[in-house]
């Protein structure tokens, strides 16, 4: 029988190239996002995915989108990727708090309300795979990003938190720390300043969304049952 994915923020960027190498790999997909209807009713025309629309920052929200997933693939999850964000950047001295709450509601607050509804059944079925999408601004922090940066860099203590008591119900808790991505976000840099950013990566370049998707499909794999409460850094080879 097929295993059962899903990918929160999973029908664009980043997500939308982890969706489809589940699919290509086996999996049957769920992919959730919030409000942009648009790209994701032409991500699944283009690619067959069912998409599931609710809000990862409200507990509720998940519920409900969890159920209907259930109900429309036929099963309970067995790798969950949470993969969603949001970005609010400013200086901390000009942050307004509602850039701190959203911020650390969608990104953080997210990662436990998923978890917290899946983790039972994994727990149940003594099989899982949670991989929780971070960043290297998580890892290192970055200017005018201290509301994302805490939230990516609270993911990785949750992971390492999650993966011990999970260890022993075959569940295991991983977190992917990627450096810059080509996405339609790193396409909106100016050149200039793109090339600062490249000079500082070893490899002398962005990474790609399979780069990305391919770490997911490794940490996914029923074999990497020994891997858990890592952070990979997925990044060029940007050491801090
Ligand atoms: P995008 O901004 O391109 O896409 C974000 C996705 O998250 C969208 O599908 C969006 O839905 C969804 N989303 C946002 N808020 C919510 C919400 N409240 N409920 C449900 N879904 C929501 O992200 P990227 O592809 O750039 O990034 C993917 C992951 O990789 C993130 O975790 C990010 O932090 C991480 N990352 C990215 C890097 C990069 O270079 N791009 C670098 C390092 C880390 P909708 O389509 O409806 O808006």
């Amino acid at each position: 029988m097929k295993k059962i994915a899903l990918v929160t923020g999973g029908t664009r960027g980043i997500g939308a190239g982890i969706s489809k190498a589940l699919r290509e790999n086996g999996y049957l997909v769920a992919a959730n996002y919030h409000k942009d209807h648009e790209a994701a009713e032409k991500y699944h025309n283009e690619t067959g995915i069912p998409v599931f629309s609710w809000d990862v920052s409200d507990y509720e929200s998940c519920q409900k989108g969890i159920e209907k997933v259930y109900e429309e693939l036929g099963g309970t999850v067995d790798v969950l990727v949470n993969n969603a964000r949001i970005t609010r950047d400013s200086m901390l001295h000009k942050m307004d708090p509602a850039a701190w709450n959203i911020v650390i509601s969608t990104n953080l607050t997210s990662v436990f309300n998923m978890c917290r509804l899946i983790v039972p059944t994994m727990r149940d079925k003594k099989f899982g795979r949670i991989i929780n999408i971070s960043s290297v601004n998580g890892v290192k922090g970055q200017v005018g990003q201290a509301n994302y940066s805490a939230a990516k860099a609270g993911t990785l203590g949750f992971t390492k938190a999650l993966a011990q008591e999970s260890a022993n119900k075959g569940i295991t808790v991983n977190a992917i720390a990627p450096g810059y991505i080509s996405t339609d976000m790193t396409e909106v840099i100016r050149d200039d300043i793109k090339e600062k950013i490249i000079a500082g990566i070893p490899m002398g370049k962005f990474g790609t969304v399979e780069e990305i998707a391919n770490t997911v499909l490794f940490l996914a794999n029923d074999k990497s049952s020994f891997v858990t409460g890592i952070t990979l850094n997925v990044n060029g080879g940007q050491y801090f």
